[in-house]
């Protein structure tokens, strides 16, 4: 080949190259590319159940403080009193107020549509009239106990996301667990998912899910993973 083509002949290959790797990538929905692009948007939604109470949260609250991280609670509105501040502060610090309930009662939540939807009200205004900010978000007392599809529709004609989860700490389902066993469940039970959604408790009786805190999200921010709220 005469040495003048050789210029021009790169620049084709190089662009045959890339046509053809753009042609095998819309070929080919699940390529290392397409991979390696979600690979680097790895997403961890904190979600806190059960609160508000005075130590937990508190505590929570601190290390979410501390690692400019922002998460969701889901309120049980009748443990608001006396702890309005609290609910002030989630608000305040930029993480996102849900529904859970107002009793966490289930015969009662679950009793009728009508109960339901009551249960539903009552704790959004509390959130509303505490915080001032409207409620969007739910999540279902005990996983929605049977009735998670008759009452979903209900939910989302109201204007609410519905929120489950994907992985756990363990801290409802692991009895008299450690910070340590919590932060081993989490990372193992969150694993392959994507986005993870990460079921945390911080009612009164949960403090080594606080304890645990800093690892879990230590571990996370060390693997690429990008800290998401509703
Ligand atoms: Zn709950």
């Amino acid at each position: 080949m005469h040495k003048k083509y050789l210029p021009l002949t790169l620049v084709l290959a190089a662009l045959l190259t890339m046509l053809a790797a753009l042609g095998y990538r819309a070929l080919n929905p699940a390529t290392p590319a397409i991979s390696l692009a979600a690979e680097q948007e790895k997403q961890i939604y904190l979600t806190f159940d059960d609160g508000p109470s005075t130590v937990v949260t508190g505590r929570v609250l601190d290390v979410l403080k501390a690692q400019n991280v922002k998460a969701t609670f889901f309120i049980v509105s009748d443990r608001v009193e006396g702890r309005e501040d609290i609910l002030r502060r989630i608000a305040k610090e930029g993480h996102t107020l849900g529904v859970h309930s107002k009793t966490h009662i289930y015969t009662q939540i679950y009793a009728s549509e009508e109960a339901f939807l009551k249960d539903v009200e009552s704790c959004a205004k509390v959130i509303e009239k505490v915080t001032g900010v409207r409620p969007r978000v739910y999540r279902f007392p005990g996983g929605g106990d049977g009735h998670r599809e008759q009452y979903t529709a209900l939910l989302k004609e109201r204007g609410y996301g519905v929120v489950s989860w994907n992985a756990v700490c363990g801290d409802e389902e692991i009895p008299n667990a450690s910070a340590e066993v919590l932060y081993r469940e989490s990372v193992k039970t969150a694993r392959g998912k994507q986005p993870v959604v990460l079921l945390l408790h911080d009612s009164a009786t949960h403090k080594e899910t606080a304890a645990a805190l800093p690892d879990i999200i230590g571990y996370f921010k060390e693997q690429g993973y990008t800290f998401c709220a509703y």
